[in-house]
């Protein structure tokens, strides 16, 4: 029995976004500051992008961190929002379980605030969570994203939850469960089926149907 349920948001309760979609929005960013990015510099940037990766590519091409990151969040949230529209990032069937849940649930993602709202507002997922959490686009936030635990401990705060469940899919999401001190469970999707944490998650299942029964214990 748990006091609350936290999750991940992307490969988890949505889709993942598509490569392409993300590469796009990249580039735009860089050429809203008139750089024609090399194709490695593309991929770097897609995702799991680091803070100090960010400064030493910025600092390289002259640039203001803080505004490169602010336009990079922007232009993430704008493509993924429209790729939303389009259908492209649709919610898992297995998000059904939610409505068996009754204890808080929440969520933290690494993607943008901007993105996770727009989201949610497609899929009608809000009504599921107490409190959730994207980032704001500053570097700041870049330093506190997952596998850093900050995020998550405000969620758990918020819901007055000391003992809770963690579901990600990644090693990142197991990471940042054990830093705040709670149990992690990995969904296993087509996407991570081989994935293989260092630290072992408290449960690793193939679908969200695998929770209510945990929290009737
Ligand atoms: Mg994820």
């Amino acid at each position: 029995m748990y006091d609350a349920v936290v999750f991940d948001n992307d490969g988890v309760l949505t889709e993942r976004t598509d490569r392409d979609v993300l590469r796009r929005a990249v580039r735009a960013t860089f050429e809203s500051f008139d750089v024609a990015p090399a194709e490695d510099l593309l991929d770097d940037f897609v995702a799991g992008v680091s803070p100090s990766r960010v400064e030493e590519t910025c600092a390289r091409l002259g640039l203001d961190a803080d505004a490169f990151w602010r336009e990079r969040d922007a232009q993430f949230a704008e493509h993924q929002c429209r790729a939303t529209d389009r259908g492209q990032k649709p919610a898992y069937d297995d998000v059904a379980a939610l409505d068996e849940l009754d204890v808080p649930l929440g969520v933290v993602s690494n993607n943008q605030n901007a993105t996770i709202d727009h989201v949610f507002e497609v899929h009608d997922l809000h009504r599921h969570f107490g409190t959730w959490y994207g980032r704001e686009p500053t570097m700041e936030s870049v330093r506190r994203k997952k596998p850093e635990p900050y995020y998550l401990e405000r969620a758990l705060a918020d819901l007055d939850a000391e003992t809770a469940l963690y579901v990600g899919d990644k090693a990142t999401d197991v990471q940042a469960a054990h830093a705040a001190g709670v149990d992690s469970m990995l969904v296993r999707r087509e996407h991570n089926r081989t994935v293989a944490p260092e630290q072992m998650p408290t449960f690793d299942v193939d679908s969200l149907h695998a929770i209510p029964p945990l929290l009737e214990k």
